[in-house]
């Protein structure tokens, strides 16, 4: 009798057991990595010594603990979170290695349920949290799968300006030799292809600009040199008939580029949200905020046409190009300012403001269907101890950490304007956001942090009621 009421207790243990996919993205550098690894060490710690008095599952005790388990698809690479440890608790710490493709972890979460069939049945139940990190960039390729190969390489041309027109130099260059309705030459399309990805790059990597397409040519993850990455648009200047080009058969080299074009859009943009993103529960955007504002206009403004980009994928209205692949799940959205620790707390409100206008204009033009969203400031690994310096006899705010190099540094790095700057702000305003080292920790003691209890709280706080 007892054998079958245990049976019959673990079948509706399991038939009450949920399920939560959490998604985690941010262009790159934003602070995926650190992020995904604090949140885990948070969860691991909730039923020793946790420090989360903002996630009302642990300051009700409701929540008993978390231990990680298999995940369940099998064919994603794992985040990587006892190699992020490893450099965090390492002499000197070091900041953990970023993932540069997709990946994933599951946690069990064990808790008391508050409310509903589970309370009635259970005295506890299990929520399984999915973490899966993937690159933001990827995020950018949406609108590609609305344009054809020519309109694409159009709107390409149209943002050939400024910087980028000057990152440009090597790669136009070498397009000047190439004859679209020439027989296709592979060997050909593969240099161009290469030195437009490293245009690519560069616009990230000197140019601090975030918006670049296709995504996965800077992020490429296991496509790496795989044909389906060699191509580039066509700037042709009026120098030929549209019509012309659009009627140039598939052994040309502009069909090599029209077919490589869509085969990118079929098996990689829309394979990302078939096989991913229409999965999706709940999702966290990080945003860098500051190092655009360390950057200039350029960067910032730039930065700001990303997110417009990233957020079209939250746009479910009913035409949505994403509602005509799959129908979206996603129900809440949460909007992080990362790296809080880099300037004073008196500073916070600000970076939460400035975020909120970087994001509410889109939010709020668009049909964002049945998605919550928010906006917070956090540090995922708290770098920093705020403080005051006494300067001409007054007390001033600062920050005191350890530089890369590990030199002692006391600072105030800034005033983080509360509204999107405008042109005056740029002349007046000079920031100064170095980047920390984190700070030596315990390894029985959770990662101190910024707010992620909070983020927490918004993410899954309903799931563990
Ligand atoms: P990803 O490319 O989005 O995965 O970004 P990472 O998580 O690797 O973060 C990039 C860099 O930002 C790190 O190497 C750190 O220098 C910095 N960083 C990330 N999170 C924090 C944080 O909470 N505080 C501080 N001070 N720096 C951070």
């Amino acid at each position: 009798m007892n054998r079958i009421s245990n049976e019959l207790n673990k079948i509706v243990n399991r038939s009450l057991d949920r399920h939560v996919r959490l998604a985690v993205t941010g262009l790159s550098r934003a602070g995926k990595t650190a992020f995904i690894t604090s949140l885990i060490n948070q969860l691991l710690h909730v039923s020793t010594n946790a420090r989360l008095p903002m996630f009302s599952a642990v300051r009700d005790g409701h929540l008993l603990g978390a231990k990680r388990v298999p995940q369940l698809d099998l064919h994603v690479p794992k985040f990587g979170y006892d190699e992020g440890m490893q450099s965090i608790l390492s002499t000197p710490p070091a900041w953990p290695e970023p993932t540069r493709d997709v990946s994933q972890t599951r946690l069990a979460l064990r808790y008391k349920p508050q409310k509903g069939a589970l309370k009635l049945f259970q005295d506890t139940a299990t929520l399984y949290l999915d973490i899966i990190d993937y690159p933001g960039e990827w995020l950018l390729d949406l609108p590609l799968l609305d344009l054809d190969f020519l309109a694409w390489s159009k709107q390409q041309n149209q943002v050939l300006k400024g910087k980028r027109l000057e990152l440009a130099t090597d790669w136009l260059a070498l397009t000047e030799s190439f004859d679209p309705f020439a027989p296709a030459d592979e060997k050909q399309i593969e240099q161009i292809s290469a030195a437009f990805t490293a245009y690519l790059h560069q616009c990230k990597a000197e140019g601090g600009l975030h918006w670049v397409q296709p995504g996965r040519f800077v992020l490429p993850g296991e496509l790496a040199g795989a044909p389906v990455l060699q191509f580039f648009p066509l700037l042709w200047d009026q120098k030929y008939p549209e019509k012309q080009l659009l009627d140039a058969d598939e052994n040309t080299n502009i069909g090599m580029l029209r077919s490589r074009y869509k085969y990118y859009q079929q098996h990689v943009v829309k394979a990302f949200y078939n096989d991913h993103f229409s999965k999706f529960d709940r999702q966290i955007i990080l945003v860098d905020c500051l190092q655009p504002l360390n950057a200039g206009p350029e960067s910032f403004n730039d930065m700001r046409q990303a997110l417009d980009q990233l957020m079209q994928s939250f746009k479910y209205g009913r035409s949505s190009l994403l509602r005509r692949l799959f129908s979206p799940r996603i129900d809440k959205v949460l909007f992080a300012a990362t790296k809080a620790d880099h300037i004073t707390p008196e500073q916070h409100p600000n970076l939460v403001g400035l975020l909120q206008q970087l994001v509410n204009e889109a939010w709020q033009t668009a049909s964002f269907e049945g998605i919550n969203m928010d906006c917070v400031s956090l540090a995922s690994i708290q770098a920093t101890e705020p403080g005051f310096v006494t300067h001409q006899g007054q007390q001033v705010p600062a920050l005191r950490g350890s530089d890369m190099a590990g030199n002692p540094q006391t600072l105030f790095p800034g005033e983080v304007p509360k509204r999107l700057p405008n042109e005056a702000f740029w002349q007046q305003h000079s920031f100064d956001f170095i980047n920390f080292r984190p700070l030596p920790q315990q390894s029985d003691e959770p990662l101190p942090h910024i707010r992620m209890d909070k983020a927490l709280e918004y993410l899954l706080g309903d799931k563990l009621q």
